[in-house]
């Protein structure tokens, strides 16, 4: 089956509004093992939605519309696939209900307009929507599957995985099981993703494989079919030998929202460890990031920032000659950070930050040189250097990640 996603609005053709539901239309309709080849945007023009109708039946068997399905003039896209394919459109009992409720409660008057809002196209399923009033609608004419979903992201995503995917699962596949699995990598580029993987992605077709770049990060999400799911299951786990094989050095965790924090945070959490940060360049980031997690209280019991040199000095106790022979961007100043953090804190873990974020050098010293300083208790301190690039925010943002990944190891 291939897919087609009309999104319907002038605003979105004027740039006021980034068209969010095609992506995460693609994203879902991918993980379902379903090729979107098209992606059209057209405002709320009856003349031009018809025509672009017209085009995605020539060669897209499920077509899916968003926008258009509320109570104002602009909102057309209903009435325009009705009279495209002949039907007419109806009450439905049960959203009408919903609209005079929603006006009962709230003391408000209803309009002819909102009446039209329950009206729906016959001989279609009714998709409920639990965060708004519009109901969305699946139907099929031709062997084509139509789907209408309404604009608000709050209302269409929850709509499509509560009501269109499990139809979507069974009109795809008879009796087949689609299983996911996602991948997450740190610190490779897609394209050197793309590229470790090149024969894999050529030759895919059961998984198939989509890669997904992140700011910092890749995913990369497998889709296997099978007719059980200890078959995908088998399916994805050779894929994934294969994969790990090659880069499985930047492989960090699975899920759709694991991020790198949370698996650093789960894996201090199991080993009862507690951590400390002093920050120079990252000005509190890490611990921000670190803290953005609930519970994050079990492992983290407070941290330190220190910009300057003199609070370096006199705040975190690193020496005067380190400061004057190594500068503060150094392996010595990162050690001293760390160490003195973590006996500070007396946690088991000391991380230290201090590099140059930019725009300008410092100690004489390229923008992106970090050095990254790791005390563990009852181990010898170290620190890593990193040369991470010219933007003042990725630096800050790349050290942070890079101290969960030097956490993680
Ligand atoms: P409503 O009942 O709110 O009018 P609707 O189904 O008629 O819903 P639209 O009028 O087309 O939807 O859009 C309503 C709002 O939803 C837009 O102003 C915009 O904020 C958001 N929206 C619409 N389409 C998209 C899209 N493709 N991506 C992201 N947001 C969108
Ligand atoms: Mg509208």
């Amino acid at each position: 089956m291939n897919a087609e996603i009309i999104a319907i609005g002038t605003e979105l053709l004027m740039g006021q509004v980034v068209n969010t539901n095609a992506s995460f239309l693609s994203r879902e309709l991918s993980s379902l093992g379903i090729n979107v080849y098209h992606q059209i945007v057209v405002g709320d023009n009856p003349t031009r939605l018809a025509e672009v109708i017209e085009a995605a039946e020539q060669r897209s068997d499920l077509i899916i519309l968003s926008g258009g399905l509320g109570p104002t003039k602009d909102d057309i896209t209903k009435q325009v696939l009705a009279e495209h394919l002949n039907k007419k459109l109806i009450l439905d009992k049960s959203t009408m209900e919903k609209i005079t409720m929603y006006h009962e409660s709230r003391k408000r008057l209803m309009t002819e307009n909102n009446r039209l809002q329950a009206m729906v196209i016959e001989e279609s399923t009714i998709l409920k929507n639990e965060t708004g009033l519009a109901a969305g609608m699946f139907l099929t004419q031709n062997n084509q599957f139509y789907v209408l979903l309404p604009g608000p992201p709050s209302e269409l995503e929850p709509m499509f995985i509560k009501e269109v995917k499990p139809l979507l699962m069974k009109k795809n596949q008879n009796e087949t099981y689609i299983v996911s699995r996602v991948m997450r990598f740190f610190d490779i580029g897609e394209s050197q993703l793309a590229a470790e993987l090149d024969d894999l992605i050529e030759h895919q077709e059961n998984p198939t494989l989509a890669t997904y770049a992140g700011k910092h990060e890749v995913t990369l999400r497998l889709t296997a079919n099978g007719s059980s799911e200890e078959a995908c299951y088998l399916l994805l786990d050779n894929m994934e030998v294969s994969i790990q094989k090659r880069i499985g050095s930047y492989f960090y965790g699975y899920g759709e929202d694991n991020r790198l924090e949370n698996v650093v945070a789960d894996l201090l959490k199991e080993r009862k460890l507690t951590l400390t940060a002093a920050e120079s360049l990252t000005g509190g980031a890490f611990q921000s990031q670190l803290t953005s997690i609930s519970g994050a209280s079990q492992y983290f019991k407070g941290g330190i920032v220190t910009y300057s040199n003199e609070s370096k000095k006199e705040i975190l106790g690193v020496s005067k000659e380190t400061i004057k022979n190594e500068g503060a961007v150094s392996a010595q100043c990162a050690i001293e950070m760390a160490q003195n953090a973590r006996e500070m804190f007396n946690v088991d873990l000391g991380l230290s930050f201090t590099g140059v974020a930019g725009p300008d050098k410092l100690e004489n010293q390229e923008v992106g040189t970090v050095w990254i300083g790791l005390s563990v208790k009852g181990q010898p301190t170290f620190a890593k250097e990193y040369h991470l690039g010219k933007g003042r925010e990725n630096n800050r943002d790349r050290s942070v990640m890079s101290g969960l990944e030097l956490i993680r190891r």
